[in-house]
């Protein structure tokens, strides 16, 4: 993420010489999460909280984690010119300033997620840490045994020239089904169950890794991650 060196941080902030900063450390003028900073290759990033002479603080972002039950026909996207964005349906000064961790489909609902934290979306959504997103799929025609074969097999997809990762899909009911995906290709469930010919009606992400939607939030409601949720999906 943002991370790099005080004086670095602090040279550019202040718009100051590094032979300057480096006095005002000697000095201990300058203070990181509370601790007087002597060393100018000590390592800062945009959640560090820094302050000069006591009181004149120069950056103190928190950080900001927060799940959205998103609503069918809302984009996942900041900015949008036809439709209505999951930013727009946050009610918070910061807004402008979060992100959002693995989109969904315009016509898709469920568990999404905003931060403001470059390094936690990341570790989310980069391929190597596979994690788990798992999806409630109601399709058209019924299901069939052999999809769960195909599911965990993989799927060659041309467009990209890749085979997707193994699926885990559980057949719940004749028009409902499961699917666990360790990534995220474009429009990947449609995809996979498109090879069957068999449209899919209706498709909600039930949870990312270990974190779970929060049955108590309607469509378009939000809140922030609890401590304890923060914990289970690092
Ligand atoms: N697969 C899709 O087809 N759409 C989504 O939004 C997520 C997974």
């Amino acid at each position: 993420s943002k991370r790099g060196r005080l004086d670095r941080f602090l040279s550019s902030h202040l718009n100051m010489k590094r032979k300057d900063v480096r006095l005002f450390l000697a000095q201990k003028r300058v203070s990181v999460d509370g601790v007087i900073a002597l060393n100018i290759d000590l390592s800062v990033d945009e959640f560090s909280h820094i302050v000069l002479d006591n009181d004149r603080v120069l950056q103190a972002n928190k950080p900001v984690y927060i799940m959205m039950h998103k609503p069918i026909g809302v984009v996942s996207a900041t900015k949008d010119d036809k439709h209505r964005t999951v930013i727009d349906l946050l009610d918070r000064p910061d807004k402008a300033t979060l992100h959002i961790v693995g989109r969904l489909d315009l016509n898709t609902s469920g568990l999404l997620l905003l931060t403001n934290d470059g390094r936690w979306s990341r570790q989310l959504t980069s391929p190597e840490n596979k994690v788990t997103k798992s999806y409630k799929v109601t399709l058209k025609n019924s299901l069939r045994e052999e999809y769960i074969k195909a599911f965990a097999q993989g799927m060659y997809f041309s467009y990209e020239d890749i085979t997707t990762e193994p699926a885990v899909l559980e057949i719940v009911s004749e028009y409902v089904a499961h699917v666990d995906l360790t990534e995220g290709r474009y429009h990947q469930i449609k995809r996979m169950f498109g090879r069957f010919r068999n449209p899919v009606l209706q498709l909600h992400r039930m949870s990312i890794g270990n974190l779970s939607l929060d049955s108590a939030l309607l469509p378009g409601e939000n809140r922030n991650l609890t401590p304890h949720e923060l914990e289970c999906i690092y």
